[in-house]
């Protein structure tokens, strides 16, 4: 049976998400922004909490932890290079294992960067990524505490995924992020088109997620930083990807 999902608000920008497996009835967050959206959302849908699937140690991510631990008993699964910065661990995992979520897999995918132990869950057969600070709609994290060179490897690593793999990220950052693409990319008609669709998302009060790893390879700056159309446009013609990127980033912050 397919996976199913709920996507709500936490915080002020943060989504939160929960994953469930119908045939078992085990349910994961990921992440865990603020325990009370997170409580509400499982009340809405009658699931109960089985797991929390961590992706980083910033407090925004991490908050609602040990509220949700205690109500719950779930389990916390964090990213080994983390998991003393981060509150209730109870697994570790690295690139490469896989995470059950009742009778749901995960594969863990390390994409340091925005901090040097981020990691994205993978859930290959439901067809999603779980990518939290890593990789936006039509952005990426701040690189934080790794370099340049980090990030843009785990860019590559998320384009590598499947074209239908649907994305959930961590924050609604989409409006101001397609500003800035528009600045770098604007002669790019998927870039138009999504825009628009935003927009109209927005003004519907509707989430931009999922997007999926397709449309963001057509739309992200930060994907595309190997197009030599966009390079040309920030004056970077016949330039590395990889320098690319890094210049799109520094943009970005100051844009
Ligand atoms: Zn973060
Ligand atoms: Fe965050």
């Amino acid at each position: 049976m397919p996976a199913q999902t709920r996507l709500f608000m936490c915080r002020s920008d943060n989504f939160g998400v929960l994953l469930h497996d119908p045939k078992t009835g085990a349910t994961a967050a990921i992440d865990a922004p603020e325990a009370a959206p997170i409580e509400a959302a499982l009340k809405a849908a009658g699931w109960k909490l089985t797991d929390i699937l961590v992706t980083h140690h910033h407090a925004d991510h991490t908050d609602g932890i040990m509220a949700l631990k205690d109500k719950y008993k779930c389990r916390v699964v964090a990213p080994a290079a983390e998991a003393k910065t981060i509150p209730g661990v109870d697994e570790t995992v690295r690139e490469g294992d896989n995470v059950k979520v009742g009778s749901l897999t995960g594969n863990v995918i390390e994409t340091p960067g925005h901090t040097l132990g981020h990691i994205v869950y993978w859930f290959h057969a439901d067809n999603i990524v779980f990518a939290a600070d890593t990789l936006f709609s039509v952005g990426c994290g701040r690189v934080i505490e790794g370099t340049m060179d980090q990030m843009w490897g785990s860019m590559l690593k998320m384009r590598d995924l499947p074209d239908e793999t649907q994305v959930y990220c961590g924050h609604e950052y989409t409006a101001a992020n397609i500003k800035f693409a528009l600045s770098v990319d604007k002669g790019n008609p998927a870039l138009l088109a999504r825009a628009e669709q935003a927009a109209r998302q927005l003004a519907e009060g509707r989430p931009t997620i999922p997007t999926t790893i397709g449309e963001e390879k057509q739309t992200n700056p930060f994907l595309r930083a190997g197009e030599p159309s966009l390079a040309a446009n920030i004056g970077m013609a016949g330039k590395p990807a990889n320098e690319v990127f890094a210049e799109l980033r520094e943009r970005k912050n100051r844009f």
